[in-house]
C-alpha cells in the first residue's frame, strides 16, 4: 500500500515537476506546485551509468526536478533552453553510491559523553546523544558520495532511532543520504547486538516483527552467530516464524550471519532470508545455496581488515578533516598503515576478538586473502554482492570498492556492486543505482577515472541526491 501510494505520488511529482530548492526537493515523496521546473545539464568527460560495461565518453545528463530526463552523448541529446549547465568535462559521473550496511547511531570505538548516567559507551548513550552522531555522520556520508544508506538495525522498539533520522532527512531538516529503514533488529539472548533487542521464542519475535512493520520498516534484521558446525543461535522454528511474518507484512529480511562454519548462513537461507550481512565464511557449499535461493550478500570489507576506529578517528572527522576528500584519504591511509603494522591481516584468518569468549570460540575474521578470494568466487558464481561500511569511515564506500578491485574484481564490476547491484539488492532497482531516464537524479562525479586510477574516490566533486546539489554545503 505504502509503495503504491509512493509511486502515485512520484507520478504526480513527475507530472507537476518538483521544486529544486535546497532541501525541499530532498523529499522525493512531496511534489511541489508550479510550472515545469528548470533543467540542469551535466556535461561529463565520461559517464559510468552503473549498468553498461563501457562508459559513455563525452556524455550529457539532463536532470529535471528529482529525476533524470535524458542521458547520452554530447551532440545527440538536446540541451533544454534555459538549463543550468554544469561543466564536468574533465570528470567521471557515476550513480550516487549506496551503503547497504549503515548504523548511523553507532560510532565504533567512541566513548559516550558520560554525564549523570555515567555511561561511557556511545552504544548505550541516550537517544538524544546518539542523534547528534547520526546528524553529523549522515552529512559526512552524503558529502562523501553516499546518496542511499540501508540501515541494518539501530535503537530499540521504544527508541527506533533510525526511523527518526530517516524522517529528518526526508523532510529536509538535516542533509543526509536517502535512508532505507531496517527496523530495530532481533537477536537471541546472548546474541550479537544489545540486550535491549534480545528476543526469544517465535511469538515474542513475531510481536517485535509487527512493531517494526508498524513503524514503517522496509527491512527486518536478524542477528545470528554460528553455535556449532550444524547449529545457529535461533532454532529453525524461530527463524521461519520471524521471516515469514516479516514477509507477510511486506518487509524483506536480512541476516547478520557469521561464524566458523557457515551454519548461520545455511539456516538463514533455508528459512527464506532475502539477504545476508557480512557472510562469513563464504564456502563453496554456501555460495551454491546463495545462488540456488537467489539470496544477495552485503559485504563489509573494511571491518574484516581488522582496523577499528577509535576516539581519534571520530575526532578527525569532527575537528580535523577539511572535507570529504580529506576524510576519504584518511580512511585510505589508515587502511594501508594498519596493514603495514599488521601484515598477517593480509594472509592469516584470526579468531574473533577475544578467542576465549563465547563468540571468539565460534566466530573469526577472515584474512584479506580469504575474504577477497571468497567474494570473487561468489561473484563469479552469480551471487549479487553489495557493499556496506558498518560504522567504519562513514561515506568512504569507495574504499570498499577498491578492496574488491584489490581482490580481483574488474573495476566496473566493483562499481556496479556499490550502485546498480546494491539498488537491486535493497529493492530499489526501479528507482536508483543507475543513470537512466526516469530514475532519481542521484549522481556523483570524480575528478578522476575510477576505471583506471586506484583509490581515487577522494577526488569527489559533484554530489546530487534527488536532483538537489549537496557538494556546495559546508563540511561542518
Ligand atoms: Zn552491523
Amino acid at each position: 500500500m505504502a509503495t503504491i501510494l509512493r509511486s502515485a505520488r512520484l507520478l504526480l511529482a513527475t507530472i507537476l515537476g518538483v521544486g529544486a530548492a535546497l532541501f525541499s526537493a530532498a523529499n522525493a515523496d512531496e511534489p511541489s506546485t508550479g510550472a515545469k521546473s528548470p533543467a540542469t545539464v551535466i556535461l561529463a568527460g565520461q559517464i559510468i551509468d552503473g549498468r553498461a560495461d563501457k562508459p559513455i565518453k563525452d556524455g550529457v545528463i539532463v536532470i529535471r526536478g528529482n529525476l533524470i530526463e535524458a542521458v547520452g552523448k554530447q551532440g545527440e541529446i538536446a540541451i533544454p533552453e534555459g538549463a543550468t549547465i554544469i561543466d564536468a568535462k574533465n570528470e567521471t559521473v557515476l550513480p550516487g553510491l549506496i551503503d547497504t550496511h549503515g548504523h548511523l547511531n553507532l560510532r565504533y570505538g567512541a566513548g559516550g559523553f558520560g554525564g549523570v548516567n555515567g555511561l561511557n559507551s556511545q552504544e548505550l548513550a541516550p537517544g538524544a546523544e546518539q542523534m547528534l552522531y547520526m546528524v553529523r555522520d549522515a552529512r559526512a556520508s552524503l558529502l562523501s558520495g553516499v546518496t542511499t544508506m540501508r540501515m541494518v538495525s539501530g535503537g530499540t522498539p521504544d527508541n527506533p532511532i533510525d526511523l527518526y533520522i530517516r524522517e529528518g532527512i526526508k523532510r529536509g531538516i538535516v542533509p543526509g543520504p536517502r535512508i532505507i529503514y531496517g527496523g530495530t533488529g532481533l537477536t537471541p539472548t546472548g546474541g550479537h547486538g544489545s540486550e535491549g533487542v534480545w528476543t526469544d521464542g517465535p511469538w515474542e519475535a513475531v510481536k517485535r516483527v509487527r512493531r517494526d512493520a508498524l513503524d514503517g520498516a522496509e527491512w527486518l534484521k536478524i542477528l545470528l552467530i554460528d553455535l556449532s558446525p550444524t547449529e545457529t543461535m535461533y532454532t529453525d522454528e524461530e527463524l521461519r516464524m520471524i521471516i515469514s511474518e516479516a514477509h507477510r507484512w511486506g518487509m524483506k529480511v536480512t541476516v547478520h550471519a557469521t561464524g566458523r562454519w557457515g551454519s548461520s548462513m545455511k539456516h538463514a537461507i533455508l528459512a527464506g532470508a532475502d539477504n545476508i550481512e557480512h557472510a562469513r565464511p563464504l564456502t563453496d557449499e554456501i555460495i551454491k545455496l546463495l545462488v540456488k535461493h537467489d539470496v544477495s550478500v552485503s559485504l563489509t570489507p573494511l571491518v574484516y581488515v581488522g582496523f577499528r576506529p577509535d576516539e581519534s578517528t571520530w575526532d578527525y572527522l569532527d575537528n580535523v578533516a577539511t572535507g570529504p576528500a580529506d576524510w576519504i584519504e584518511y580512511g585510505r591511509k589508515q587502511y594501508f598503515d594498519y596493514l603495514e603494522k599488521n601484515p598477517e591481516v593480509r594472509t592469516v584468518d584470526r579468531p574473533y576478538e577475544d578467542g576465549e569468549s563465547h563468540r571468539g570460540k565460534r566466530d573469526f575474521f577472515p584474512s584479506n586473502k580469504t575474504q577477497q578470494g571468497q567474494a570473487l568466487a561468489a561473484f563469479k558464481a552469480g551471487v549479487r554482492i553489495s557493499l556496506g561500511l558498518d560504522t567504519v569511515y562513514y561515506g568512504a564506500i569507495g574504499n570498499a570498492i577498491e578492496y574488491l578491485i584489490e581482490g580481483g574484481f574488474a573495476p566496473m564490476d566493483a562499481i556496479r556492486a556499490a550502485t546498480s547491484v546494491s539498488a537491486e539488492a535493497i529493492g530499489y532497482g526501479d528507482r536508483i543505482g543507475v543513470i537512466e531516464p526516469g530514475k532519481h537524479a542521484d549522481l556523483i562525479s570524480l575528478r578522476a577515472d575510477p576505471l583506471n586510477e586506484r583509490w581515487a574516490w577522494s577526488k569527489i566533486h559533484l554530489v546530487y541526491k534527488d536532483g538537489v546539489r549537496y557538494d556546495t554545503l559546508s563540511w561542518r
